[in-house]
């Protein structure tokens, strides 16, 4: 892969005509080391966020030996980078084959229910592999409400008294038995753990025996930029949400529970940011080399804004307006889909033309995951970039990824 400082030079240096991932191991690296040094527990990281095996293999190398896996790719990802690192299979409803494979050919031993049947699925398949169920941790997935800008308890989990009594069910089976919840992915609310944390209580005091596990999911935000015309989301910074976690676990008196997490966004978000350029400009509008069928379809709830960086093309010699002044231009993506189309602009200064470049900061985290060869765009060409996004100049602008109506 080739290095440089930074996607500047990149750019300058590639002339890209097509989606450029700029990759940072040593800001991944520093991330995960980071999440790992102040939770207190096992840090198991979310596969689907970016299972890249470039992201999975500078994860092992930063020490991260636990991964959240919820299908047969993830696992096969996870096997290919490391030959011991220990996988958590943590979606809840599977087919019987995916459990058999899981068991019998990756070895995996803890696993996540919400429901009698999926016990049922588990038990057909401990019994034909002869699998000691005392080997087996078996995490019940439990509901939780919550605000976060992707809400995922929907979906998922058991009532609080529906999760007592599969974990009864489960232990007289003579399985471990844990815990777990997802509060859904970039946490808006700092009282939304507490609440699980309570829910998790209300379970625990209940079943009658001890828990071999409590398992506190994903969700945790990573930074990302802020649209200044709309009020700035007041959030506390990760290290006072670990701090306060940290406290919340104590006071619920979870702290001597074999604790997990299942961090994806507040790892690998920062680790990538993306090189587009525009194709086209066409009054206020952009057409640039990606859009929502491909890097930027983290934008269904059309909350997260993005830092943008404006990389003028030196090759253009005369431009129009100032520099300084940031206007609102609409993006339009590279399909032909009329849906791909940014309904929220990207803030950039005045000037940007056709055959400029926009860096986009802080895009590691589900963007590469959801890429589609819809149409034949599949941006899939990485470089290394040494210095974070956040040093150096101020990003001149901002990317907001909505694509709902505006
Ligand atoms: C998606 C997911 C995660 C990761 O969530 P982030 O918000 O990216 O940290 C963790 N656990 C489960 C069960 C998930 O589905």
């Amino acid at each position: 892969m080739q290095k440089f400082k930074d996607a500047r030079e990149a750019a300058l240096a590639l002339r890209p005509d097509e989606p450029v991932y700029c990759f940072r191991p040593e800001v991944l690296k520093a991330d995960a080391r980071n999440f790992m040094a102040s939770f207190p527990g096992k840090t198991a990281y979310a596969v689907k966020t970016n299972g890249e095996e470039l992201v999975l293999r500078t994860l092992i190398e930063a020490g991260v030996s636990a991964f959240d896996v919820a299908s047969p790719g993830e696992f096969a990802a996870v096997r290919a980078v490391s030959g011991d690192a220990e996988m958590l299979y943590m979606h809840p409803i599977k087919s019987q084959s995916d459990i058999r494979l899981a068991l019998e050919k990756y070895g995996i031993r803890v696993i996540v229910v919400d429901h009698e049947d999926e016990i049922t699925k588990l038990s057909r398949v401990t019994r034909a592999l002869d699998i000691d169920p005392g080997t087996l941790t078996v995490f019940v997935r439990i509901q939780t409400k919550g605000h976060a800008a992707y809400e995922l308890s929907k979906k998922f989990g058991a009532g609080p008294a529906n999760a007592v009594e599969l974990c009864q069910r489960l232990h007289r089976m003579g399985h471990k038995v844990g815990l777990c919840f997802h509060v859904g992915s970039q946490i808006e609310d700092p009282d939304t753990y507490e609440r699980a944390l309570a829910s998790a209580d209300w379970v625990r005091n209940r079943i009658g025996f001890e828990l071999a596990g409590l398992d506190l999911g994903g969700g945790f935000p990573a930074e990302y930029g802020h649209d200044p015309r709309a009020k700035k989301l007041d959030m506390p910074s990760l290290g006072q949400i670990m701090s306060r976690l940290r406290g919340d676990i104590n006071e619920y008196g979870f702290s001597e529970v074999p604790l997990v997490a299942e961090p994806g966004r507040v790892i690998v978000a920062r680790a990538f940011s993306l090189i587009v350029r525009v194709l086209l400009r066409k009054g206020r509008r952009l057409y640039i080399n990606d859009g929502i069928w491909a890097s930027l379809s983290d934008s269904w709830t059309g909350k997260i804004t993005l830092p943008a960086r404006f990389i003028p093309d030196p090759a253009i010699r005369s431009r129009n307006g100032n520099e300084e002044t940031i206007a609102p231009f609409k993006v339009c993506g590279a399909t032909c889909d009329s849906v791909d189309i940014l309904s929220r602009p990207f803030w950039l200064p005045e000037t940007i033309d056709t055959g400029d470049w926009i860096e986009i900061g802080h895009i590691g985290a589900y963007s590469l995951s959801l890429r589609t060869r819809f149409n034949g765009f599949y941006p899939d060409t990485f470089v290394e970039v040494s210095t974070p996004f956040d040093e150096g100049d101020a990003p001149q602008g901002f990317a907001s990824l909505e694509t709902m109506a505006d």
